[in-house]
């Protein structure tokens, strides 16, 4: 088949990928059977335009300027601005670990929906602290005698919660293997040789789907780095309550200065990601399947904003910023951390001699080369030094998520429409 791939081309049946093919001077959809005049097909992708989400909010409450008893603060260096009802005071900033955060009047704030209380205590947050560290190898001894751990402040940090439904069609190219044989060629010298061959059927699959997603979180707090957020999911949503002044009682919290607007994008990545992988998982049967494309459309969202308890310690040292932060309902920790090179170092070495002699050993009674076995160990212990330190360094540090598979409603999930066209057959040397 001589065609050009058209990918922005789209086949206004089916949404497949459409090809030129150049002997019919036409455009061809693999997927339906559809074809079309370029005029023809100009006409009708106009017709048809993507139409895009709405997500519906509701209109939250809010507790008006200067209310009683209720305190504000602002960090000069990062913009936080944190709030409590005057039974708790903000003495550094949790998000950056500013010490000169300035108090000043209360100026009003919007009211969650609803809001998962603090169920962790301060001290059980440190021991969780506590614990996190002592498992990581190559923290310097110098951070954690002055980690300042009694610091760490409760937060109720602002998040987006998102509803929706993903509606998505998966195009890609199948391979069932129909048979394998044997061919006799000759070689360059005119010898006969045997070769491995097989008949290959390809397919034209697609695969339709609609699926509802529950609670996908993103946090409206600019301050906080997403990565943490990620890190420390998931929230138990059955314990999300109604919002009560009372539980703010002995904590800060967090205004949003993220609108769901401005994080949305973040959550249709991971919503999307994860449409297309649940999509792609429903093509079975094949011995080879690639995706040629997905389209994917969210609907019927719906945001909720509630207050997600977080423990949060930012401590400065040697030049950087290094946060923790503990999930205030479950005790899951996440922080980034300095490392210490002469302990990576040391690590390295001692991973290498350990390797090293082992498979020097192991090396000298099966090859029974001394030069040999040592040249091995000695590459062998290269690899798995530098494979140890890396992993240790990657733990180090918090990771951001791209996929939402944990918020996906799995009996929601309806194949609305498959179909297996088949393309052509052909024969392969392998
Ligand atoms: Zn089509
Ligand atoms: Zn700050």
């Amino acid at each position: 088949m001589a065609e050009n791939k058209l990918q922005e081309y789209k086949c206004p049946n089916c949404t497949g990928p459409l090809e030129f093919q150049g002997d019919i001077q036409k455009m061809v959809c693999e997927y339906c059977g559809s074809e079309f005049d370029m005029s023809e097909f100009k006409q009708s992708a106009e017709q048809k335009q993507e139409k895009n989400s709405e997500w519906e909010q509701k209109q939250s409450a809010e507790l008006a300027a200067g209310a009683n008893g209720m305190q504000e603060w602002e960090c000069k260096a990062c913009g936080a601005v944190l709030v409590s009802d005057g039974q708790v005071g903000a003495t550094e900033c949790p998000y950056c670990g500013n010490p000169a955060i300035v108090e000043s009047t209360f100026s009003g704030m919007n009211l969650p929906d609803g809001i998962i209380p603090f169920a962790i205590k301060k001290d059980t947050a440190m021991q969780k602290m506590k614990d996190f560290y002592s498992g990581k190898k190559l923290i310097p001894d110098e951070f954690v005698k002055n980690n300042r751990m009694e610091k760490i402040q409760g937060v109720y940090v602002p998040f987006w919660l998102f509803d929706c439904g993903a509606r998505g069609t998966g195009f890609y190219k199948a391979t069932k293997v129909k048979r394998r044989f044997t061919k006799t060629v000759k070689d360059s010298n005119g010898q006969d040789i045997q070769e491995h061959w097989k008949e290959v059927e390809e397919y034209a699959v697609s695969r339709s789907a609609h699926m509802r997603y529950a609670k996908v979180p993103a946090d409206g707090a600019k301050e906080m780095k997403d990565e943490y957020m990620d890190s420390i999911e998931p929230f138990d949503y059955s314990k999300i309550i109604d919002y009560e002044p009372a539980y703010f009682s002995g904590y800060l919290a967090n205004k949003y200065d993220e609108s769901a607007e401005e994080v949305k994008g973040r959550v249709d990545t991971r919503i999307k990601s994860t449409t297309e992988s649940a999509i792609r998982e429903t093509v079975t049967g094949y011995d080879s399947v690639n995706q040629e494309s997905c389209n994917i459309t969210i609907e019927d969202g719906k945001i909720d904003y509630c207050m997600l308890p977080v423990w949060m310690l930012t401590t400065r040292w040697n030049g950087g910023q290094y946060t923790f932060a503990v999930n205030g309902q479950t005790g899951k920790v996440t922080g980034d951390m300095p490392v210490d090179n002469n302990k990576a170092t040391a690590m390295f070495f001692k991973t290498l001699l350990i390797c090293a002699v082992i498979c020097a050993v192991i090396g000298y009674f099966v090859l029974s080369d001394i030069v040999t076995a040592v040249i091995v160990a000695a590459v062998i212990g290269l690899i798995v030094g530098a494979i140890t330190v890396s992993s240790a360094k990657s733990s180090m540090v918090s990771h951001q998520k791209t996929e939402a598979s944990e918020y996906l409603l799995k009996d929601t999930f309806k194949l609305t429409g498959q179909n297996d066209r088949y393309v052509r057959s052909y024969e392969e040397k392998g």
